[in-house]
């Protein structure tokens, strides 16, 4: 796939490389900007039933024949658009609301002539399309790509569109394939990506400035780079044996916040990487007030407090960084506390690739003491088990989650979850996984969806692989709300099985782990309960197969 995707690279143009990088992996806009197309499986199906001059009903009939809406479009296109192409081959695709995006979309699509630009074009006005008249927009939007593209073309466009692409490439054959192309090093790649979040970008440096381009790169303030992560230890010992020098800090339970400051200006990013700033001015109050320099990009976890100090449940939290309305109010009713725990730029200096104890020392520098709602987290570097152990016993009795131990020689690595991080939390570790279909129920649970299949991620192949259904830990209120969430999300249903869009991540618990050949994944979930929806988290942040494994080797072990 390397080789096939590196020779195409090489022949495109610059304005078409960075959008064919985004577009492989099924993705429209880079990460950093926190965009995703929202479009719904309905929208689509009215764009396709347009283009085709057929009823809805009749496109429902395909979608119950093939389960798959790829496979849709193309023998909807191919059986049924014939009568409508003699008479128009031209399309005039609507003008974009947005600014950003007007002077894009001149050209004329001419039918069997579609071009990468166009389909991109297209697409970005109806991730621009807002306010009154944004739906019949975005559905012209793709009813113009439709009638103009070919029936084999409008299968990978419908794809794209509902983001359901994973044809088996992700992050790391893009950049393998960057490399290749354009003959400059895998690791400068993975560097510039790390720090720019854009495999567009980092294309279109090598092809035109080479290696010193990609080494050029650096975190840019208001730009978010993807969060380090961590990796779960069996013990807090086998994380000492691991590293021999450990820095421990207490795991909060709250959310994770990414911090930008440039000036007077603060951004605020969630963990999704979306911008909350406008639901948490509290928090960018706090950061004016207590940090010394002028522009800084900090990591940090932000907890909701309730009167006694302790932090509150993990909804609270999320209803602050999701508040669009009343922010004020409900500012008052769960105040935030920020423990920050790293920096990565602070006044023109980047700082990621310097030791994670070099980082935290400046750290302490730049934020005042005992400033209102913010403060530096307490680390503490030592190679004493015992050490650890007391201050786990603290943390789990001020109400957090457990402890986080670093590797204090460590850099930052945005997006990696490696050793340098590992977690440690009381009990067994649980998943994250993704809603991919559902069922509907029956007698009490009668048109609700009564049972949720779950799937795990393939990120190497870029697939998402089914382990399990759950059925149980879900009250009627939460039956009623995600019913009503996946009824948008539905793309396809055949009896009482329905096929849904991933999009919706479960926090699912399991007394353990089984092989089986009944799911993609290889394995199965004894007794699985939902735990809690985490509304913090999208499908690429859900659990992979290879944690599963481990999870899987950790139980014989024990
Ligand atoms: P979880 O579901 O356990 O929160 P996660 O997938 O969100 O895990 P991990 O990287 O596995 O993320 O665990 C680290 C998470 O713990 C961070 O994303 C952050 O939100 C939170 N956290 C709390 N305290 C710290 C800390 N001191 N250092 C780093 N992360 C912390």
């Amino acid at each position: 796939m390397t080789e096939v995707f590196a020779a195409f690279l090489k022949e495109l143009d610059v304005e078409e490389l960075s959008v064919s990088c985004y577009m492989i992996m099924g993705e429209i806009f880079p990460a950093w900007t926190g965009k995703k197309l929202g479009l719904g499986p309905n929208l689509l199906y009215a764009a396709l039933s347009k283009a085709a001059g057929i009823s809805p009903d009749k496109i429902k009939d395909y979608l119950k024949q093939t389960g798959d809406v790829g496979q849709t479009t193309f023998l909807v296109l191919s059986n049924e658009k014939k009568s409508q192409s003699t008479f128009s081959s031209f399309f005039e695709p609507e003008p974009a609301t947005d600014d950003e995006y007007s002077d894009s979309t001149s050209d004329v699509l001419i039918a069997g002539q579609l071009t990468i630009r166009q389909v991109y074009d297209q697409l970005k006005s109806i991730a621009g399309a807002s306010g009154k008249g944004a739906q019949s927009q975005k559905i012209k939007n793709l009813q113009s790509l439709f009638s103009a593209a070919t029936p084999e073309e409008a299968k990978y466009i419908s794809r794209i569109a509902l983001e359901e692409l994973r044809i088996g490439i992700g992050e790391g054959i893009v950049r393998d394939s960057i490399a290749k192309a354009f003959d400059v090093p895998v690791d400068g790649v993975e560097f510039a990506f790390m720090v720019t979040n854009d495999l567009g970008e980092v294309a279109v440096a090598s092809k035109t400035g080479g290696i010193e381009s990609l080494k050029n790169r650096q975190i840019q303030i208001n730009r978010p780079v993807k969060m380090m992560l961590a990796q779960v230890t069996e013990s807090i010992e086998s994380a000492f044996s691991e590293l021999k020098n450990v820095a421990v800090e207490w795991k909060f339970d709250g959310a994770r916040i990414q911090i930008h400051k440039k000036g007077q200006d603060v951004k605020l990013y969630s963990r999704r990487l979306e911008d909350v700033t406008d639901s948490l001015p509290d928090v960018a109050d706090a950061i004016l007030n207590a940090v010394d320099v002028t522009d800084a990009v900090l990591d940090g976890e932000a907890v909701a407090m309730d009167d006694a100090g302790k932090p509150r449940a993990f909804q609270d939290i999320l209803r602050r960084f999701r508040r669009k309305y009343d922010v004020e109010s409900t500012s008052r009713d769960i105040p935030i506390h920020v423990n920050l725990f790293d920096l990565l730029y602070a006044d023109g200096e980047s700082m990621i690739e310097k030791p994670l104890r070099e980082r935290r020392q400046r750290l302490a520098q730049i934020v005042k003491k005992n400033a209102k709602g913010i403060s530096v987290d307490e680390m503490v570097e030592t190679d004493n088990p015992e050490i650890a152990y007391e201050i786990y016993e603290k943390a789990l009795k001020a109400g957090h989650e457990g402890i986080m131990m670093k590797n204090p020689d460590s850099a930052y690595s945005p997006g990696k979850r490696g050793k340098n991080w590992m977690k440690k939390k009381p009990v067994m570790d649980t998943l994250d996984l993704v809603v991919i279909g559902g069922e509907w129920g029956a007698g009490k649970r009668k048109n609700k969806i009564g049972s949720y299949i779950l799937a795990c991620s393939d990120p190497i192949n870029n697939i998402f692989l089914e382990i399990g259904r759950v059925g149980t830990g879900l009250s009627d209120e939460l039956l009623d709300t995600l019913t009503e969430k996946m009824m948008t999300l539905i793309e396809a249903e055949s009896g009482v099985e329905i096929k849904i869009k991933p999009e919706v991540v479960f926090e699912i618990a399991f007394e353990e782990i089984q092989k089986s050949s009944n799911y993609a994944a290889g394995y199965a979930l004894r007794f699985p309960r939902l735990i809690q929806v985490r509304d913090d988290k999208t499908a690429d942040d859900i659990d992979t197969i290879e944690k599963v494994e481990r999870m899987y080797s950790g139980q014989k072990e024990n």
